[in-house]
C-alpha cells in the first residue's frame, strides 16, 4: 500500500522495523533512518530482508530531513527518535506533503515538561496541507488512549473515573537500568507528579502518592502515581472524566538508585563545566547505564498494562478494566528487544498500518483517542499484544 519511513534505531525502532517487515502487504517500501546508520544495517541484518534501505539523518535539522523525505518520498513517517525531534520532523513533513505518527510528545531540551501545545500548535497546517499527523502511538501514551475510545464506544454512556495502571514486572538481573531511553525515563519520574479531579490539576511532589494494585497473573505491586502526557488529550476528549489518573509500579531498588542518582546531582539537564568540557550530567549517565537494548536477552517476566475505568451506561454504575500482558522473553524471541520496546513498537506500526488502509486518515493533529478504535483493537489481537478484559470488578481505587 505505501512507502514507510522508520526514524530512530534504538529499542523501540528496532520493534517497528520488524513488525512492519512482517506486514509487506501494507508497507511495500520501507526505509530506517537514524543518527548512526551503523544501527540501522544492524537491525536490517536481523530482520535478514536485504530489501530494507537504510539512511544517516540528523533529525535535528529540518533541511536534513527535508533531502531524505524528497529521495524516498515516504507515504508516513513513524518517529520513534527521541522527543525532542518532534517538531523538526513535523516540521519537514508539511515541508514536503508526508504524513507523521510519534510515541511521545514534544519536550524542549532545557526543561522536563512534557504538554500538547507545542504539537497541537501544528494542527491548523496539517489540515491546511491535508495531512494526517497521530500523536502518541505507543502503549501509554496509545494503547491506554485507544483502550479509553473502546471503553467509552462499547461499554460506558459517560465515563468518570479512569486509572491507567502500568506495571513491569520483569527481572532483567541488572543492579540497575531504564527500560527505555534513560534520559527521557528519568526525565519522567523524576517530576512532580499530577492528576486530573473536577476540572484541576493537583500536583503532589515527585512519586508521593503510592498504593498496592493487584495485577493479573504478577499479583500486588506497589504502584506509584506519576504524571503522564495522555491525561491531558483524555480529560480534554473525554469531558465526562471526573478525575484521571496514571500509576506506574517501581521495586525498592530501582528507587534507591534513582534517589541516589538525583541526591549527587546525576539527574541534572543543566550544563556543568567539566574539564573545560561541557557536559549533562544526565547524559553523561545515559552513556554509562546499560543500554535498555541489551536488556532483553536476561529479562524474565511480564508487563501488564491497562486502563481501570468506572462511570455509568443505561443508568447503572459499572467497572472495567482492559489490559495486556506482554511477556518479556516472547518479546525478545520475536524482535530481539524487551517488552517494554515491544509495546510501544508494535502499536506504532499499527497506528501506520490504519493510516496505510485509509481507517485513521484524516487533515489535522491528532491524538490517537480521536480515531475510530475498533480496527486497531482488532490488530492488537492479531500483533502480538492481545487483550482481555473483566467487567465489574474491584479495581480497588
Ligand atoms: P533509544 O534511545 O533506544 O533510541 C532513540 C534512537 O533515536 C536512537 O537510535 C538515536 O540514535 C536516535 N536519535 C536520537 N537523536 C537523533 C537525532 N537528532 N537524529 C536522528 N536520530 C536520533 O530510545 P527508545 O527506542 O527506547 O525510545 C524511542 C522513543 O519511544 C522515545 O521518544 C521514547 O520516549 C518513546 N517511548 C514511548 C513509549 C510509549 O509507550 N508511548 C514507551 C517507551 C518509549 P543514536 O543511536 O545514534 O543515539
Amino acid at each position: 500500500m505505501g512507502k514507510v519511513l522508520i526514524i530512530g534505531a534504538g529499542g523501540v525502532g528496532t520493534v517497528v522495523a520488524h513488525k512492519v517487515a512482517q506486514n509487506p502487504d501494507v508497507f511495500t517500501d520501507i526505509m530506517i533512518a537514524s543518527r548512526t546508520q551503523s544501527k540501522c544495517d544492524a537491525i536490517v541484518n536481523a530482520i535478514g530482508n536485504p530489501n530494507i534501505k537504510t539512511a544517516q539523518v540528523d533529525a535535528d535539522s529540518v533541511d536534513e530531513l527535508v533531502k531524505l523525505f524528497e529521495s524516498f518520498k515516504p507515504e508516513i513517517v513513524i518517529n520513534v527518535a527521541l522527543p525532542y525531534q518532534d517538531l523538526t520532523i513535523m516540521e519537514a513533513c508539511l515541508k514536503t506533503g508526508v504524513n507523521y505518527l510519534d510515541t511521545a510528545n514534544y519536550e524542549p531540551k532545557d526543561v522536563a515538561h512534557f504538554e500538547y501545545s507545542w504539537q497541537w500548535a501544528y494542527k491548523k497546517r496539517f489540515e491546511e496541507a491535508g495531512l494526517t499527523a497521530i500523536l502518541g502511538c505507543g502503549f501509554d501514551p496509545g494503547v491506554s488512549g485507544i483502550y479509553t475510545a473502546y471503553a467509552a464506544k462499547h461499554h460506558f454512556d459517560e465515563i468518570e473515573y479512569l486509572d491507567i495502571v502500568d506495571c513491569n514486572a520483569g527481572n532483567h538481573h541488572k543492579a540497575f537500568a531504564t527500560n527505555f531511553n534513560p534520559e527521557i525515563n528519568i526525565r519522567e519520574i523524576t517530576q512532580n507528579g499530577r492528576y486530573y479531579e473536577n476540572g484541576n490539576w493537583v500536583t503532589t511532589r515527585p512519586l508521593e502518592i503510592h498504593k498496592d494494585l493487584t495485577y493479573p497473573n504478577i499479583g500486588p505491586r506497589d504502584s506509584y502515581l506519576l504524571y503522564h502526557e495522555e491525561l491531558e488529550s483524555l480529560v480534554k476528549n473525554f469531558p465526562t472524566i471526573k478525575r484521571a489518573r496514571f500509576w506506574m509500579t517501581f521495586g525498592q531498588e530501582y528507587l534507591t538508585h534513582l534517589r541516589v542518582i538525583q541526591n549527587i546531582g546525576m539527574a541534572r539537564i543543566d550544563e556543568v563545566d567539566y574539564n573545560g568540557t561541557k557536559i549533562i550530567p544526565l547524559q553523561f549517565l545515559k552513556a554509562v547505564l546499560p543500554n535498555p537494548q541489551d536488556l532483553g536477552e536476561n529479562y524474565e517476566g511480564e508487563t501488564s498494562i491497562g486502563c481501570r475505568i468506572s462511570g455509568s451506561k443505561d443508568g447503572k454504575q459499572r467497572t472495567y478494566y482492559v489490559y495486556n500482558n506482554c511477556s518479556h522473553q516472547e518479546a525478545y524471541k520475536e524482535t530481539g528487544m524487551q517488552g517494554v520496546s515491544y509495546t510501544t513498537g508494535v502499536p506504532a506500526m499499527i497506528g501506520a498500518m490504519m493510516f496505510m488502509k485509509g481507517l485513521w486518515k484524516k487533515a489535522g493533529v491528532w491524538n490517537v483517542e480521536e480515531f475510530d478504535p475498533d480496527p486497531f483493537m482488532e490488530q492488537l489481537n492479531k500483533q502480538g499484544l492481545p487483550w482481555h478484559e473483566v467487567f465489574d470488578g474491584n479495581l480497588e481505587l
